[in-house]
């Protein structure tokens, strides 16, 4: 089987902070580790949005062209990453070739085909315009409430309810220029039509997207109806000839460049897999719920329009986390940045307590003091403890395992199978059946295979423990359940204890 994974593109505007890493990003590497340790090939794909409109804002406070924000973050987004053990196949900076020229031509095919189909529509509407700038307002420069829910949005989408809506639906519109109330001018916007709503609804709850999302999904639809936005005013993007249009546009990167992130990633992920270009691959691709239009309507949906592109397989979504009970927020300095942890305490103890904070159904907290005691208490506790009982006895492997510790191990790797298959997407699990292990302790009898077993279900959530476990017991290369599902015999001497 070969599968390419799809974390969510983060706009290159800033470090990525334990949010995102627990969000989105975790998993994926999780699912990738869990794939190479049943011996499946795997391709992580990863990249930078670098068109998001926060990129303009990014530049607007600090001075800096777009170009220059993109170069400056993009790098310290993928040290972020590598900090705590995610490492894409490739992590692409979009404005660099062959990526921008491939991205831009994907762009450009999507709204060509979906023109050849009869999908686009060309609609009026009212633009805040600010007169002091002479300038549209657009994306993250337009705030104000929404119109569902009331919460204070910055963009066309709300991170509290999920809606995505047209700027003139914003309540108490302010423009991100100079905070003036805008006017509002009408101009065109390319609009894509989706041909079967009803049939992409079916498959979102098909590929086992928890109900609470497909909901965004149906309310949307009633409320603006099968259509999505393609293009908006500006310059910064991926140009588009809108018909009429007194300013230039781009295409509107959370639906077109989503799309194009979706079926331009599957397909470099299959070329980094050295694969032909029609090989069926499986695509899981992982956001977080304020992308749920997007990426499920838009990704999904167009992507079923469009004869000639493949949908993705699953997507996984996330709710937030907060940190110690509030939102994080880069602008009030809320936030602990992935890599400044990492060098304090390794990047494993991190993963081992996002894991089991996962916010994949709900909103969840990463506090302070419950890391430290997952860490003290878990991590430097009961696994120290258990390894080290271990580690006394006999750790020369008998020709044989003892057969009850690996009808329990089989058990407990099929439990993390069960929890990582998409639909499920339960990453507590997976550390439950470490801790499971664990908490057994190693029989007096078969304590190598016990290390083998622990280095294996340890894998994907802690992987550089249990490589480095793995190795000290002799073994070739990271862990790897073979098909008899016993760890194969060490071909030397085992060394000191990780
Ligand atoms: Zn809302």
């Amino acid at each position: 089987m070969n599968h390419v994974l799809l974390p969510i593109a983060p706009t290159a505007n800033g470090r990525l902070h334990l949010g995102h890493i627990g969000g989105p990003m975790l998993k994926m590497d999780v699912l990738a580790r869990h794939y190479r340790r049943l011996g499946e090939r795997v391709a992580l794909i990863g990249s930078t949005d670098p068109y998001d409109s926060h990129i303009l804002l990014r530049g607007r406070e600090t001075g800096a062209t777009p170009d220059d924000v993109v170069r400056y973050w993009h790098p310290l987004i993928e040290r972020d990453l590598h900090a705590v053990g995610i490492v894409p196949d490739r992590f692409m900076n979009l404005l660099d070739e062959p990526w921008r020229r491939r991205n831009h031509d994907a762009c450009a095919r999507i709204i060509r085909d979906l023109r050849a189909n009869g999908l686009v529509a060309v609609r009026r509407e009212r633009f805040p315009f600010c007169t002091a700038t002479a300038a549209f307002v657009t994306g993250g420069f337009v705030r104000g409430r929404c119109p569902q829910c009331a919460e204070p949005v910055s963009g066309y989408f709300c991170e509290e309810c999920g809606l995505h809506f047209r700027p003139e639906q914003v309540i108490d519109t302010r423009c991100g220029f100079d905070d003036c109330t805008p006017e509002e001018r009408e101009i065109p916007c390319l609009y894509a039509r989706l041909p079967d709503p009803g049939a992409v609804i079916r498959r979102i709850a098909d590929m086992g997207v928890p109900d609470q999302y497909g909901r965004v999904v149906r309310d949307y639809l009633r409320r603006q109806g099968p259509e999505l936005r393609l293009t908006h005013p500006g310059t910064w993007g991926v140009p588009v000839a809108v018909e009429g249009s007194p300013v230039p546009q781009v295409a509107f990167t959370y639906v077109v460049c989503g799309l194009a992130f979706l079926t331009l990633s599957a397909q470099i992920g299959a070329e980094e897999l050295g694969l032909a270009p029609d090989t069926a691959v499986h695509t899981v691709a992982s956001f977080g719920f304020d992308n749920s239009l997007p990426f499920l309507l838009g990704g999904l949906g167009l992507a079923m329009a469009l004869r000639d592109l493949r949908p993705t397989d699953h997507m996984l979504l996330n709710r937030f986390m907060t940190l110690d009970g509030s939102k994080f927020s880069t602008s009030r300095n809320h936030a602990i940045w992935a890599a400044d942890l990492a060098a304090e305490t390794g990047g494993d103890a991190i993963r081992a307590y996002l894991a089991d904070r996962s916010p994949a159904r709900s909103i969840t907290d990463f506090s302070r003091a419950g890391f430290a005691d997952h860490r003290d208490k878990v991590l430097r506790g009961r696994w120290r403890e258990a390894l080290r009982y271990a580690w006394t006895k006999d750790r020369a492997p008998g020709s044989t395992a003892p057969s009850a510790l690996m009808s329990r191990l089989d058990e407990l790797l099929s439990a993390q199978d069960r929890a990582l298959a998409p639909a499920n997407d339960d990453l507590p699990a997976v550390v439950s059946a470490v801790n499971a292990w664990v908490d057994d302790g190693a029989p007096s009898d078969g304590a190598a295979w016990w290390l083998r077993g622990l280095a294996l279900l340890a894998a994907p959530v802690t992987p550089d423990f249990a490589g480095r476990l793995w190795q000290s017991l002799g073994l070739a290369g990271e862990p790897l359940v073979h098909s008899s599902g016993i760890p194969a015999v060490p071909r030397e001497a085992p060394c000191a204890m990780p």
